[in-house]
């Protein structure tokens, strides 16, 4: 290191601390990047790639980007889920003596950004940590830098229970210890997309004392204490915006593990992760930003508190029945910017004079909002209107300072109000006369010279001149000004007395947009105080906000209030919200859905592309609905309240992500068989499809009995295996319903009617007809059916034969089976020990592939 040279000596200590980022060094107009950065930001970034002389024997390798354009590039970065660290010159590189100081001043990773142009606006962006506790818990924090807000959740569980969990809130980056176990830290690898970052210290942070008075667990100050310090140590600047944690209590919240969140589609689509065509598309009629992100949370936690649930239907109730109003209203909201992230912003430093008017424009609404709300005689809209405090002196000491349109640039004055401040109005006073001397001036000089085009200019080198053409240069006065310039067609003069005028403007001029700054930056300061005040009416706002949609979209589309019964599910003409809105139509087919304590499964059949699983969501989604206090798509709903739903619906992206179908069947199957109660929701779709019929066939069999038996949760669970409607007879607690196709001429017809009884017969092949293959290949699939029916007809599965089917799950019966030899043995015993679920891929066919070499070598 001694032989280079010492701006590079400095490079490589500051890289030395942040090795695991990319370091943007500053120099000059620039961020230059060296060495291995260098060359993975070149790649990266599509920049070139050039070399710097060390004055050793290798040239090192070097980028760079211009620092005003340099937003765009740490965006890229960031979304790709590196980190950036931004080094900045500390000193002023005229009075430094030697190398300029250079310090880290921000370190920018996926889960910490602030630039608006970095964030979505209808999305928060959660950093999130996990902390593990000696009695096996674990404490996962998320927080939203943009908004100072975080949330503190306790889990006793298990590895996998954190998982789903984050899974859930689509987090990018996790703070962790360096002490977390490596096998947890592989499952969190494997299973989630995630930035992992470290922080060690555990230790509360001073300054934030009065956040964390509310809390009382240890476990939680440990927790919160660790993301904290990760922030205070990579943003390195003021955090006054943090808000005291919320403790989430999972078993308030309708659990939804990560599986169902996608099957069901709730916030993105699971091929295209699109907000389109998700349950949030439709529930979405949100005006401002903060609602969006408000409504995103409550469709991730639906409440499991009747009254909690009953206080939000009744809020929609009133508005869905005063148009005029809710229409004020939303009108009313259009002109509330995003309050949330302007707290953010201030607290932060970074907010211009244009921030606080829209800041302004927003608090002026609040009476309006309040006088809509007024109309009103509801205890619950009442409650909300309480708390909805219109901030008088804020918006005063804003609307008397800051003019109405400021420039974007806080630095070159033009923000700050006349008569707001006694000095700066005698600078303006000054700036005005001198102005106003200059214009008589000009006049002055016009009429002596009798010059009509004579004018004063200005510019930045040469001050205010007096501008003559030349044609008209003989005209002046001989000894009257003094020549400063030459242009093609004019000359320009200047004046002592114009010389000694324009000091005077200048001064003003420099003073006035100091102090202008300067008295900027001290609301800027005083609004400081004002963040909590500010970042409560956002909370509320952001409700009134999501609750004035709920009654919005169930007018436009015709929802129903639910109403909650202890145990029977009644729905009556019932509706996928999101099918019949894309539909639009109106050929959606309602289905009504009952759900008793006698008869809890629905056994479903039907054709494919009858409308089995499109049945199954449905149900889900109307509880979801149900359960955040939205109106549902039916003409009547009675619902009990559920405690978690789970579904095995479809598996379009699990081969991406390298598990076979059956495997991820089994892994969600074994998921809600281990979690669900008599109060969950399990919806299972085909169940067992990806293994071979008889399998499948027995697994299902055997689901559906443990169901009944055990867990006796309400269920719907469609087959293909029309031998399961046998199972109606059996088992007390099935009952089977089908979805009704006819066939007309060779041609299957879809009424996506929903009725009891059973189908029987599986059409497949007329789908595939539907999808257009070769007549000649459909018409040897027919044939072949044709065949396996008939051999079908003779095999007629019975319980005790299915249960030999099923002995895989059981101890090998010794008598059947031959002696094993001592490696077999062995593998034996190793199959038992594989815990599957905390395997990735990759571990797993890697074991996979030593047990085959045991057994065949
Ligand atoms: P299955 O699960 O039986 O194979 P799906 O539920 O996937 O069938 O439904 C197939 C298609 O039929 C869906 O894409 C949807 O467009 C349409 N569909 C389903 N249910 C209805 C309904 N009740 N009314 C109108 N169209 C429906």
């Amino acid at each position: 290191m001694s032989n280079q040279t010492p701006m590079m000596q400095q490079y490589l200590r500051i890289k030395a601390e942040h090795q695991d980022a990319f370091l943007f060094f500053r120099l000059g107009d620039f961020y230059e990047m060296f060495h291995e950065d260098a060359i993975k930001a070149a790649q990266e970034l599509e920049i070139t790639l050039t070399k710097r002389d060390s004055g050793q024997k290798e040239p090192i390798p070097m980028c760079g980007v211009p620092y005003h354009s340099a937003e765009g590039y740490i965006k890229t970065l960031v979304e790709k889920g590196y980190k950036v660290a931004i080094c900045e010159q500390v000193e002023d590189p005229k009075t430094a003596k030697g190398v300029v100081k250079r310090e880290v001043v921000q370190l920018i990773t996926p889960g910490t950004v602030m630039e608006s142009s970095m964030l979505h606006e209808n999305e928060s962006n959660y950093i999130g940590s996990l902390t593990h506790f000696q009695d096996g818990s674990f404490v996962i924090v998320y927080h939203e830098l943009s908004t100072g807000e975080s949330q503190l959740i306790l889990l006793e569980e298990d590895i996998t229970q954190v998982i789903h969990e984050l899974a859930n809130q689509q987090i990018k980056e996790l703070v962790i210890g360096t002490s977390l176990p490596d096998s947890y830290r592989r499952q969190l690898e494997a299973q989630l997309q995630i930035v992992l970052s470290y922080e060690d210290e555990v230790n509360f942070v001073g300054e934030f004392r009065d956040l964390v008075e509310d809390l009382n667990d240890e476990r939680f100050l440990k927790a919160f204490s660790r993301i904290l310090n990760y922030i205070v140590r990579t943003q390195k600047r003021s955090l006054h915006h943090l808000q005291k944690p919320h403790v989430i209590q999972l078993q308030n919240y309708v659990s939804l593990d990560m599986y169902s969140k996608r099957n069901l589609e709730l916030t993105e689509t699971i091929r295209q992760k699109d907000r389109y065509g998700s349950l949030l598309w439709v529930l979405d009629k949100t005006v401002t930003a903060m609602g969006a992100r408000m409504l995103k949370k409550w469709v991730e936690r639906p409440l499991m508190d009747q009254r909690q649930i009953t206080g939000r239907l009744e809020v929609v109730e009133q508005l869905y029945g005063a148009f005029m109003e809710r229409d004020l209203l939303r009108e009313t909201l259009k002109s509330v910017y995003d309050l949330e992230r302007l707290a953010g912003r201030v607290s932060f430093g970074n907010v211009n004079a244009r921030d606080l008017i829209q800041l302004k424009q927003s608090l002026k609404s609040i009476p309006n909002i309040k006088n809509i709300l007024n109309e009103f005689s509801n205890s619950n809209i009442k409650a909300i209107n309480d708390k909805l405090v219109y901030p008088e002196a804020l918006v005063t000491l804003l609307e008397e300072s800051i003019i109405d349109e400021p420039p974007m640039s806080i630095k070159e004055g033009n923000i700050i109000k006349n008569g707001y401040n006694e000095q700066l109005d005698t600078y303006r006073d000054a700036l005005k006369n001198g102005k106003a001397w200059i214009l008589e001036l000009e006049k002055r000089e016009k009429e002596i010279t009798n010059i009509k085009s004579l004018k004063i200019g200005y510019n930045r080198v040469f001050g205010y001149y007096i501008e003559i053409t030349h044609a008209n240069k003989h005209l002046i006065p001989e000894g009257r000004y003094e020549r400063k310039q030459t242009l093609t067609n004019a000359e320009r003069y200047i004046t002592p007395e114009l010389k000694e005028k324009e000091a005077l403007i200048l001064e003003a001029q420099e003073k006035s947009v100091e102090l202008e700054y300067e008295l900027f930056v001290k609301i800027r300061e005083e609004l400081k105080n004002e963040i909590e005040a500010i970042q409560q009416l956002a909370t509320i706002i952001s409700q009134i906000d999501v609750l004035q949609s709920f009654a919005e979209i169930s007018e436009q589309n015709n929802y129903k209030r639910p109403t909650f019964v202890e145990n029977d599910l009644y729905i009556k003409n019932g509706r996928h919200p999101v099918i019949e809105k894309v539909m639009e139509d109106g050929t959606y087919v309602p289905n009504d859905v009952t759900l008793t304590k006698e008869e809890f499964i629905l056994l479903i059949t039907g054709p494919n592309m009858a409308g089995k699983s499109t049945y199954m969501r449905q149900l889900a989604l109307t509880i979801i609905m149900g359960q955040i206090g939205c109106f549902v798509p039916a003409d009547q709903a009675k619902l009990p309240i559920f405690d978690q739903i789970f579904t095995r619906i479809g598996a379009a992206d699990d081969l991406v992500r390298g598990q076979s179908t059956f495997m991820v069947e089994m892994l969600e199957a074994n998921h809600a068989l281990s979690h669900a109660t008599d109060k969950s929701l399990i919806l299972l779709d085909e169940i067992g499809r990806g293994t071979s019929t008889y399998d499948g066939m027995a697994l299902a069999h055997a689901i559906v009995e443990y169901i009944n038996n055990n867990i006796k949760a309400k269920t719907l669970f469609s087959t293909h295996y029309h031998e399961l409607t046998d199972l109606e007879e059996s088992l007390e607690h099935v009952k089977n319903i089908y979805v009704r196709a006819e066939e007309y001429d060779d041609k299957v017809v879809f009424l996506h009617k929903v009725e009891v009884g059973r189908a029987n017969e599986s059409y497949g092949i007329h789908v595939a007809k539907l999808a257009d293959l070769p007549d000649e290949l459909i018409k040897r699939a027919t044939i072949i059916l044709k065949e396996l029916e008939s051999k079908q007809k003779q095999i007629n599965v019975k319980q005790d034969e299915l249960q030999t089917q099923l002995s895989f799950f059981d101890e090998p019966k010794q008598q059947n089976a031959k002696k094993l030899t001592n490696s077999e043995n062995e593998v034996v015993k190793e199959l038992r020990e594989i815990n599957l679920l905390e395997m990735t891929p990759l571990e797993a066919m890697n074991k996979l592939y030593s047990l085959h070499q045991k057994v065949t070598k």
